[in-house]
């Protein structure tokens, strides 16, 4: 294929930014601060290695996602607590907030809601930013990973993907069948995960994840929530991800609950503003 004449022009066009976030409204972080100063915890869970594991965290309360014994990514699943349909929306928190999200942004929900189920107050790998590759920690651009991929891909019948612990521990959770639990597991966050995509190819990579024994990425529940977080089989996600080869470790969930009156002024967020008619 001949290039145009005008190709290295049309190539230098200015990108826009598709969704300007600055008329997002602004959480209150010294607010949550605060609150979180004088929370005590009131309950914790493990998810264990090619495993996942499932926690509901109150409304106003905080939830926290630390690395124990080894490096170690997982891939974390949130639900309105009281209405499985409004769950975590990985595409348009993407598209609002970029690929990867830290300290201050938000896991939006889906339509016709979209609105925060949980914003980020702590990072401890806050401070990697994006590196040489374009790769940063904690992304919004993967799925999970899964056994139908696999099976596209090489043929197998691998059962300790995300995608499989999820649902497994989703259907435990609400004491119903694998097959009714599977439709309601969605795209993650990929807590503490490492990625991009490659500059030449435009390819998704996975990189060995720089987190360490100790490491925690903190949230506030903006709703009830209900959450499922799996233990990786890719472990630190340095070399594969859909088979037992690699190392895994658990991942610790634990639940804070604010002192009463600690959140004074705070507001719920409310349902989406649309009036849902779509032009009819
Ligand atoms: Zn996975």
């Amino acid at each position: 294929m001949t290039e145009p004449k005008d190709a290295a022009a049309r190539r230098a066009v200015e990108p826009v930014i598709c969704y300007p976030n600055d008329t997002l409204p602004t959480p209150p972080m010294a607010l949550y601060r605060a609150a979180r100063d004088g929370a005590k915890k009131i309950s914790e869970t493990y998810a264990a290695p090619r495993e996942a594991c499932t926690f509901e965290v109150p409304q106003g309360s905080f939830f926290r996602i630390s690395s124990v014994e080894g490096p170690q990514v997982g891939d974390l699943n949130l639900w309105n607590k009281n209405d499985l349909s409004e769950r975590f929306y990985s595409g348009k928190t993407r598209a609002l907030h970029g690929t990867h999200i830290t300290i201050g942004e938000r896991m939006w929900s889906s339509f016709p809601h979209l609105r925060p189920l949980a914003t980020i107050v702590a990072d401890t790998l806050s401070w990697y930013g994006i590196d040489a590759f374009g790769g940063s920690v904690h992304d919004v651009i993967g799925t999970r990973c899964d056994p139908y991929t696999g099976n596209l891909l090489s043929g197998t019948q691998y059962h300790h993907c995300c995608h499989s612990n999820l649902t497994r521990a989703l259907a435990d959770h609400l004491g119903v069948r694998d097959a009714e639990a599977e439709p309601h597991v969605h795209d993650v966050l990929n807590v503490f995960m490492c990625t991009g995509f490659t500059r030449d190819t435009g390819q998704y990579f996975m990189k060995a994840s720089p987190v360490r024994v100790g490491d925690y990425l903190e949230f506030f529940a903006e709703v009830d929530l209900l959450g499922a977080l799996s233990a990786c089989p890719g472990g630190d996600c340095s070399s594969e991800h859909t088979s037992d080869a690699a190392a895994c470790y658990p991942l610790h969930v634990e639940v804070f609950e604010p002192a009463s009156g600690a959140l004074e002024g705070w507001v719920a967020p409310a349902k989406n503003g649309y009036d849902g008619s779509h032009g009819r």
